[in-house]
């Protein structure tokens, strides 16, 4: 390709709106428009990143016996209601009307539509394990869109679902996709961890996320200099403060409640009124609002929403509070507001007996209840935020902390979707099970954005060679030279018959332009054909991200850069 036919509109200027490098790159190198808040448009230049990304994360899900396929991006609100989600999910969902006045919302995740499909397709034992993909746009309508492809409202999102017989196997699915993510991201060029991460009210089951180490990154990580502990800061800070432990079991009866998911639902199951259920999702598992909230996923008004069902109260100090109370800036509000939370029990259900109450794992109820004398108001306030510096749960090692970017998240699901949406199997002895699932979902956009986070400078991006749009630029320094513009043609056809990715800046611009934009747009190779090249015949190689300068004999330069 050459430049003078590419539309790669490079900027000179810092664009106001963008407060991450990632994003002002983005937007001054050619790669990104904006269309509305969180919405863009990929240049050619972005789409041939993404593309390489998705190959290599193609290539390596297929190693794993990932079959890819495609599911809609309109959903209908039916599978939705029948999985519970549609009135827990909140306003992230985007929901939309057809002609019919039929309810719909834009794909935020198909666990839905894969378990539906599932159901429909999937028998016998025979049939599993079942590894299936897509790479697709998702659409999460967030609180607050930012950072230009770090936080979109549209993204792509490369998203795998496990099915297996039992635990054991999930365990296998499991593994393969840690192996597989690690391959990706190692293969993209990226300084990576997995870290541990909560897994909220699914309870017990694991989840790793993987996080590309930038201090730009929104999340903070905890990791033992000594072993291999690592965990994001809501993991290892809510285990220690001992949640859990701080809450006895209940003595009370527990009933199994499958599908019952509303305080109406569970309400009619139990026969009584509504205002007798509380919802415990605040109050028992309150690790997973808590961890939502330190992400930012969740504002005050949906907890107030939340906690309406359940007539229980948050009190929260504001982030703009928390901001002046702390010096925070903007954005990371939420770790350091944690403290802060307070929970305080609404009088009214302090006074119910013989309520219902969650069970604090999937599908059960406890009966019975009397929240004055099962529950403990104030068991929120115990939670403290783990340090750097503090010792290792595992080996008594010292934590440091680092920042990162949360590229993937791997999930053991259990029967949570199975259960509800009836996706069953018959087993070797011809009974009905439930199907185990994971999920496995890798930020596709994200990543390209994460790359650039961790690998620029003050002149632009810095490619890794994997991921890069092009290997190579050929820059002939004065355009009106005839023998310069013919040689340099040469070494970009030559080149790209060898398989080396080249871009030819053909453009009558000055030499500094074209310089400039190179490093700014981050090609790994840059070849400069000079006055030097037609006398001497050597042209300048140099290297993007060391700076390091080679001068080759033109008749070598194919072979030594291949
Ligand atoms: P976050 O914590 O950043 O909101 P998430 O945990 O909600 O992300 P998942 O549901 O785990 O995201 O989705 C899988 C992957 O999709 C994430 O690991 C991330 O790489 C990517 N992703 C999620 N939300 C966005 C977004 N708004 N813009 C771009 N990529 C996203
Ligand atoms: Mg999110
Ligand atoms: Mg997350
Ligand atoms: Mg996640």
């Amino acid at each position: 390709m050459r430049t003078t036919q590419m539309l790669m509109p490079t900027l000179r200027e810092v664009p106001a709106e963008a407060e991450v490098v990632s994003h002002q790159l983005l937007l001054r190198a050619g790669f990104i428009r904006k269309l509305a808040s969180g919405v863009y448009t990929y240049l050619p230049l972005a789409m041939r990143v993404l593309q390489k990304i998705e190959r290599i994360v193609r290539e390596e899900m297929n190693r794993q016996g990932g079959q890819e396929l495609l599911m809609p991006i309109i959903q209908p609100a039916e599978i939705w209601l029948e999985s519970g989600r549609w009135h827990v999910y909140g306003p992230e969902l985007f929901r939309l009307k057809d002609r019919h006045d039929r309810d719909f919302c834009l794909g935020p995740t198909h666990e839905e539509v894969i378990t539906l499909l599932v159901r429909g397709e999937v028998r016998s034992y025979k049939q599993m394990p079942l590894l299936l993909y897509h790479i697709t746009n998702k659409y999460r309508d967030e609180r607050r869109p930012r950072f230009g492809l770090m936080r979109g409202r549209e993204f792509i999102m490369k998203d795998l679902y496990s099915f297996d017989r039992n635990e054991e196997e999930l365990d296998v699915s499991y593994q393969k996709m840690h192996e597989a993510y690690t391959n990706v991201f190692t293969r993209c060029g990226l300084k990576f961890r997995p870290v541990e991460a909560d897994s909220g009210a699914i309870g017990g089951s694991s989840t790793h996320e993987f996080m590309v180490l930038a201090d730009s990154g929104e999340a903070a990580i905890l990791y033992c200099s000594h072993c291999d502990y690592a965990a994001n800061i809501e993991k290892a800070s809510l285990p220690a403060a001992g949640l859990d432990a701080a809450v006895p079991p209940l003595e009370l009866e527990q009933v199994s409640t499958p599908g019952q998911k509303s305080a109406a639902e569970v309400a009619q199951f139990f026969g009584l009124e509504t205002s007798q259920v509380i919802k415990t999702m605040i109050y028992r598992t309150d690790k997973e609002l808590v961890a939502a909230l330190v992400r930012g996923d969740r504002d005050v008004n949906e907890i107030k929403l939340l906690n309406v069902l359940g007539a229980l109260t948050v009190e929260l100090a504001s982030e703009t509070e928390v901001q002046q109370a702390t010096g925070a800036p903007t954005g990371y509000a939420g770790p350091v507001g944690l403290k802060k939370i307070r929970m305080v029990a609404d009088h009214e259900v302090m006074a119910l007996v013989n309520a219902v109450a969650g069970a604090n794992q999937g599908d059960a109820h406890y009966k019975n209840v009397n929240p004055d004398r099962d529950f403990k108001p104030d068991l929120v306030a115990d939670i403290r935020m783990v340090q750097a510096g503090e010792s290792c749960a595992n080996c008594g090692g010292t934590l440091e902390e680092a920042r990162g970017i949360e590229v993937g998240q791997i999930f053991k699901l259990g029967t949570k979707y199975s259960k509800t949406l009836g996706a069953t199997y018959l087993d070797e002895n011809g009974k009905e099970q439930p199907i185990v699932m994971g999920c496995y979902g890798i930020g596709v956009s994200r990543t390209m954005a994460a790359a650039i986070e961790q690998n620029h400078d003050a002149d632009g991006i810095i490619w890794p060679a994997s991921i890069a749009p092009y290997h190579a630029v050929v820059i002939p320094v004065s355009a009106k030279d005839q023998g310069q513009m013919e040689l340099a043609g040469d070494l970009y056809d030559q080149l790209n018959r060898l398989g080396v990715e080249t871009i030819l800046d053909d453009r009558a611009e000055r030499p500094g332009v074209k310089f400039k934009d190179a490093d700014l747009i981050g090609y790994p190779l840059r070849i400069v054909v000079g006055a030097k090249a037609l006398s001497e015949g050597v042209v300048e190689v140099r290297q993007r991200r060391s700076g390091q300068v080679d001068l080759l004999p033109v008749d070598q330069l194919a072979e030594k850069v291949k």
